[in-house]
């Protein structure tokens, strides 16, 4: 393949474009902002540095780590202070802080006596038969209602702003869910996979939160500098045609409208935008199963105050806040304790989350009132007092997808048009984990498989 066009410069059509550009293929990415990065953005000002978007992400395995290193991404890497390893989850309206070892899980006050009982009973429970279901039915059957309520039900909210309701666990959460029907259950599951993985010699990965110098927005930057000819920015594509053997994309910029032709297209585009690109009929038509897809909405407000004005030691990752306890904050990262750099000395950085699928009015309030709610929450969670010296709030009506039941229907259409189509590739964070260093190696396995599919022709 000589030439190829991908549509959308969040991370995942930079890495799909930096991939087909290192193997050498003429690549034109077309992002419809004025800068790259998609929902990966900061805000910052007098020594504070906030990511509103993602602010973190775990190195899962070598593939990813390798992947970071040939991108370039490794030197400015920050991985997460220790600390960042405890986490608080809110009962009784107290931050109560998870177990870090096995051996502390009796003295957690986070789940009930019963709770911490069904956990112990998780193994003997009858394996599933559904090929999907929702969080709140697996955990239901698997832990009973205190697991679901403080362990799964804030795990959702954290990952996906979500509601274990409607959200599906097959989708959301394949780990889990291929261990009970694997093992028949988590516990077994967890075992079993420590056994097979000590009898091939592996040694397991050791997985790591991490980070960038100057924040998330290093992952754009970095990519963006080592692809200047390639990027477009302020490009809308606003339609998409095949009349012969290349790919003909037309976008405005500007108020002009410009038209382009490659071998080779990559859509890499939030399944909301889909039907505004206009794809050939047929395309379209296997593709709408996307764009029915729901996404979470969230709001966040970053605080930035004196170390002293806050009375938690804000010793860890952040607190999550269950459903049955949130007023409308649903999680507060300690953005400061986890990353040097967030915060000037002597200040703290925070992040909260507002709304998600459990209360989407709450995502929807206006700036001032958003921002008083979230303060309320501090002063209630943290013991935030005083006027804080840094505020701000961005908005993100559609931040995360939400996989409902039956997901697979959606990415089995994918398969097929990309069987059907050569020369085209669909990547995108509703195809998997959304976390950022999974949305890149997807991105970038979809350009290796464009790539196949022109080396076949
Ligand atoms: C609030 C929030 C918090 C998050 N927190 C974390 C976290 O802590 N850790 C983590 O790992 N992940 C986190 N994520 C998830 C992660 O950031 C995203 O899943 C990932 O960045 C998505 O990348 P993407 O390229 O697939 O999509 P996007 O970032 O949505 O990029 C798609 C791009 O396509 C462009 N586009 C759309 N239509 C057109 C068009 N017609 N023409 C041209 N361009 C177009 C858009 O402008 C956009 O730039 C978070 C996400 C959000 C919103």
């Amino acid at each position: 393949m000589k030439s190829a066009i991908v549509i959308g410069g969040g991370i995942g059509g930079l890495s799909a474009g930096w991939r087909l550009a290192r193997e050498g293929v003429a690549v034109r990415i077309l992002e419809a902002r004025e800068v790259p990065g998609g929902v990966i953005r900061t805000v910052g000002r007098d020594g504070f540095h906030f990511d509103t978007g993602a602010s973190e992400t775990m190195l899962k395995s070598r593939r990813m780590e390798d992947l970071f290193g040939e991108m370039g991404l490794s030197m400015r890497l920050q991985e997460a202070d220790p600390r960042a390893a405890k986490r608080y989850i809110v009962r009784r309206g107290v931050p109560e802080a998870l177990p870090t070892n096995p051996f502390n899980a009796p003295f957690c006050k986070v789940l009930s006596a019963s709770g911490k009982i069904s956990i112990l009973r998780e193994w003997s429970r009858p394996r599933g038969t559904a090929e999907d279901e929702t969080v709140s039915s697996f955990a239901l059957r698997r832990f009973g209602s205190d697991v679901l309520d403080y362990a799964f039900n804030p795990l959702v909210s954290g990952v996906y702003g979500g509601d274990p309701d409607t959200l599906s666990m097959r989708h959301a959460f394949p780990v889990f869910w291929g261990m009970e029907r694997r093992y028949g259950s988590l516990i077994k599951g967890a075992f079993g996979l420590a056994r097979e993985r000590r009898k091939a010699g592996e040694a397991p990965y050791k997985k790591r939160l991490v980070s960038f110098e100057g924040g998330m927005t290093a992952v754009p930057r970095i990519l963006a500098s080592q692809m200047e000819k390639e990027l477009v920015c302020g490009a809308r594509v606003t339609s998409v045609e095949k009349p012969d053997a290349l790919w003909r994309v037309t976008w405005e910029k500007a108020g002009e409208r410009f038209m382009e032709e490659a071998e080779g297209l990559v859509i890499a585009v939030p399944a909301y935008e889909l039907p505004r690109l206009a794809l050939p009929e047929a395309i379209a038509e296997k593709l709408s199963v996307l764009s029915t897809l729901p996404y979470s909405p969230v709001t966040t407000v970053c605080i930035g105050c004196a170390r002293e004005a806050v009375a938690h030691p804000l010793d860890g990752f952040g607190v999550l806040v269950p459903r049955r306890e949130t007023r409308g904050v649903i999680g507060i990262l300690f953005l400061s304790s986890m990353f040097a750099g967030r915060a000037p000395d002597g200040y703290v950085a925070m992040l909260a989350f507002v709304g998600g699928m459990a209360c989407p009015q709450q995502a929807a309030l206006p700036e001032m009132d958003v921002k008083a709610l979230v303060k309320a929450e501090m002063g209630r969670l943290l013991g935030l007092r005083g006027v804080p010296v840094f505020e701000s709030v961005q908005r993100w009506p559609k931040a995360i997808p939400h996989f409902p039941v039956g997901w697979q229907k959606a990415l089995d259409a994918v398969a097929q048009v990309e069987q059907e189509t050569p020369g085209l590739v669909v990547t995108g964070n509703y195809l998997g984990s959304p976390a950022t260093g999974e949305t890149l190696l997807r991105a970038n396995d979809a350009a290796l498989r464009l790539l196949a599919t022109g080396r076949a022709g």
